[in-house]
């Protein structure tokens, strides 16, 4: 496609996907909540690999927001995505109102269990339902092929797909590595609102997962252990408070006591009033 258009209703988003359907192309997705930065750029190229239409979505989805959270001051900036957008050579930007999403008279909620109540979901109970409700919905509007998240959000990559399968929803799941600052910090919409001294300190967090990878990697298996080693650079950090962290099976998201093959190391950690969360995957075997 040539130039690119921004759909702000779900109508002429299937009616546009139906179309590009009919032409046999492969439709990728990449959905996200705006304000853009080189880790949701990354995720445009990776689609860009792999479909000759990519939509990007931008749509800061309230139902996933916790009455106490920063809705109503998550960064937005339009004409600057839609400048990366373009630049990435995105073809779509479905854009919806609150209004589209959501009509006063919706009633619908998508939840998967067990695994939303674990890690990042005992701290925001009713954010995953939020997440996986806009994804459905996204998912029908869009109609992709493929849709790509961020390793940054792991526990969402492993809601997503589970809701994908059981759903039956016909489309695949790719989920691409964490695209980092240079001192480590996990690229964020959020990392806005960090001051100075709370962005200094928020560079342990990588740091402190390094270790952990490197310690596993020289024979450490031990959970136990690597957590006390995670966490004590954490909190020697005085602005940084720790909601969890936790070492868990990559698919169950429950705790392990060893690792076996592999395991996730995840982090939510706030700095400041800002929640900042990171993982790494830690492999027993290379
Ligand atoms: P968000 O706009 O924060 O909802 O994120 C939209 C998508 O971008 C999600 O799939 C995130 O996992 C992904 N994402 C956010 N930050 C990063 C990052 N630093 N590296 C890779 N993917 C990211």
């Amino acid at each position: 496609m040539e130039f690119m258009k921004i759909i702000r209703t779900v109508k002429e988003m299937q009616a546009e996907a139906e179309k590009l359907r009919r032409n046999g192309k492969e439709i990728g997705f990449v959905p996200t909540m705006g304000y853009l930065h080189e880790g949701h750029l990354s995720l445009i190229r990776t689609a860009k690999q792999k479909a000759n239409a990519v939509v990007l979505s931008i749509y800061v989805n309230p139902t996933q927001f916790g009455p106490n959270e920063d809705l109503d001051k998550y960064p937005r900036d339009f004409i600057r995505d839609e400048a990366l957008a373009r630049q990435e050579g995105a073809d779509i930007i479905f854009y919806p109102s609150d209004s589209e999403m959501y009509p006063a008279d919706f009633l619908t909620t998508v939840q998967v269990n067990e695994i939303t109540g674990l890690l990042c979901g005992a701290s925001r109970p009713h954010h995953f339902a939020g997440v996986t409700t806009i994804c459905a919905k996204l998912f029908h509007a869009v109609k992709p092929h493929f849709a790509v998240f961020g390793q940054k959000d792991y526990q969402q990559g492993v809601v997503i797909r589970r809701m994908v399968k059981d759903l039956d929803l016909d489309l695949e799941i790719i989920v691409a590595p964490i695209v980092r600052e240079p001192d480590g910090l996990a690229m964020s919409s959020r990392n806005v609102y960090l001051s100075d001294l709370e962005r200094k300190e928020a560079s342990v967090l990588h740091e402190a997962l390094e270790l952990a990878d490197l310690k596993v990697r020289g024979g450490e298996r031990d959970t136990a252990s690597l957590l006390k080693s995670v966490t004590a650079p954490i909190r020697s950090k005085p602005l940084l408070k720790i909601d969890y962290i936790k070492i868990v099976h990559p698919d169950t998201l429950k705790d392990v006591s060893r690792i076996e093959d592999r395991a996730v190391l995840a982090l939510a950690v706030f700095a400041g009033k800002t929640r900042l969360i990171d993982n790494q995957i830690l492999r027993a075997t290379q």
